[in-house]
Order: C-alpha cells, then structure tokens, then sequence
C-alpha cells in the first residue's frame, strides 16, 4: 500500500493510514514471534482464533471438539498445537482449557476493565499524546 500525498481525495486520512501500516507490521512480527504461517483472524464462530498462545512452548493453540456418541460428553477445548506435532508423542506438555473457560475468563477480563474505567480512560488519555500512531488510533477507538 502506497500513500500519495495530495494527488486525489483521501479515503482514510493520513493518520489511519499510519496506523493501518504499523497495524499490518504488528500482525505481521506476532504471526512471526508464535511462528504462525496464518494468521487467523477472529470470526463470530472462534473469536479466539490465532489469539490464545502457550504459556510452555509459544505455540498458538488451536481450538478442537472431542466428539462422542454421547452428546453430553461433547466437548470444544483449546490445545496447544504442538501437543501431538508427532503422531502419538506428546511435544508440549501444556493442559488444554475448556471452551467455556476461555470465554469466562474473557469475559471476567472485560468486567474487570469496566469496573476499573476510571483508571483505564486516564490510560488512554495518556494514550491520545504518545508519538506512536497506532497507540494513538488504538486509544481513541477504546474511548468511542
Ligand atoms: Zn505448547
């Protein structure tokens, strides 16, 4: 993506397109640090795709369904990708986390930021002078 300044309308401006590119460079060195080839991006389905990395090894953990022919036993739980890399050896000796879990503590993390506002719209206050734009852009969609 190029910016060519002034040579029609802009569609975003200037700042966005700053933070697009350093949003874009983020993902990009995230994707590279938890050796993700692709970066999966959150649908309404699995919201926590690409997102959920392993405290043991740095691999992202994928989200799987132990089926069974007894529909109360069916289970969606988050595992360590690397767990079975080799069929039949365990490569990662991390717990996989309940589905359920995962979304509670989603949500916990969310009330807790909404009981705590007061200290968290001061932080992104803070936020709106950093040099940085994407911190900038980041802040102000936090603060709509
Ligand atoms: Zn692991």
């Amino acid at each position: 993506m190029y910016y060519v300044e002034e040579s029609h309308p802009a569609i975003i401006d200037k700042e966005m397109h700053t933070a697009v590119q350093l949003e874009m460079e983020r993902r990009r060195a995230f994707a590279e640090k938890y050796n993700i080839s692709k970066l999966d991006y959150a649908t309404v389905d699995n919201p926590f795709a690409g997102r959920v990395i392993c405290g043991h090894c740095g691999s992202p953990f994928g989200r799987k369904v132990w089926n069974s022919t007894d529909e109360r036993l069916r289970r969606v739980v988050w595992r360590c990708n690397k767990k079975y890399e080799v069929k039949g050896k365990k490569s990662c000796e991390n717990k996989h986390i309940n589905d359920k879990v995962l979304y509670q503590a989603f949500v916990n993390t969310f009330n807790a930021m909404v009981e705590n506002k007061e200290y968290f719209i001061e932080k992104w206050k803070k936020e709106l002078k950093s040099e940085n734009v994407l911190v900038r852009y980041k802040a102000k969609q936090f603060m709509v």
